[in-house]
């Protein structure tokens, strides 16, 4: 991590600060930066290897439990003698491998009401990558009151969806997803792991473009696919002003916003 991109951040960068518009202030932003990763699986896993790539200062990975055969169709961080073992040490040493200049932080536990907090602190960006409701909503619910902006995506078979949550400015995930789906189980639906991966790399992308400014992050607006068919459409997801979580004739909690103002521009 570097106050100012150094000659060998230029050179290790130089492809990306060659992207228009992309200037050496984006990829400083990028290296002071930290990213909440919850959940390194198939979406998150990828996520992080990109936002790694990329030049991230600081990688916050969450995530509980170790590392099993059937994860190994998607999980890209993970390596075969791993399994058995912490699946965030793993990801951990890949990624310090991959690149020694980012700070990884890993956390063996799941997002809760009481974790998240703790977990947040000094991040600019969350990526929700979990696949349940539980630490989705605690993770959406936290980031809104410390407006902390978040990029929320999940798939199901070839499916998926992708979009931002813009604490003040757009919808939250339970303005989108009020109620869950009582028919979901956690580990219960199918994955291609290319179709993870895309997504993956869908959410370093807007990670990327939050924390910089460069860019045009979806706000208030869903990405939906199916890779069946490779459908790709943005449906709009208007902010619920009785969502009870973000709406805004909730009362805003108090003493717990961070002084932090999200990248976004
Ligand atoms: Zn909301």
């Amino acid at each position: 991590m570097h106050d100012e991109p150094t000659l060998r951040d230029r050179e290790r960068y130089k492809r990306q600060l060659m992207l228009r518009g992309f200037t050496a202030d984006h990829q400083r932003r990028l290296g002071t930066a930290t990213a909440l990763v919850a959940g390194i699986g198939g979406l998150g896993g990828t996520a992080a290897l990109y936002l790694a790539a990329a030049g991230i200062g600081r990688l916050v990975l969450v995530h509980r439990g170790n590392l099993t055969l059937s994860n190994m169709n998607r999980q890209v961080l993970m390596r075969d003698d791993g399994i058995g073992t912490s699946r965030v040490r793993q990801a951990k040493k890949t990624l310090r491998q991959f690149n020694p200049d980012v700070a990884v932080e890993v956390h063996d536990e799941r997002i809760t009401a009481e974790n998240a907090d703790r977990l947040l602190r000094g991040a600019q960006v969350a990526l929700s990558a979990r696949p349940n409701f539980e630490e989705r909503r605690a993770l959406n619910r936290a980031c809104v009151e410390r407006i902390i902006p978040m990029v929320e995506a999940a798939m199901n078979g070839m499916e998926g969806y992708l979009f931002n949550v813009l604490p003040r400015a757009g919808s939250c995930l339970n303005c989108v997803y009020p109620a869950d789906d009582p028919s979901w189980e956690e580990l219960g639906f199918p994955v291609l792991g290319a179709v993870s991966g895309m997504l993956g790399c869908m959410m370093a992308i807007e990670a990327i473009k939050l924390l910089t400014g460069f860019g045009k992050p979806l706000l208030s607006e869903m990405l939906v696919f199916n890779t069946v068919d490779m459908e790709f459409k943005k449906v709009r997801t208007p902010r619920d002003e009785r969502c009870e979580v973000c709406g805004e004739e909730k009362p805003a909690a108090s003493g717990r916003i961070s002084a932090q103002e999200p990248a976004v521009r």
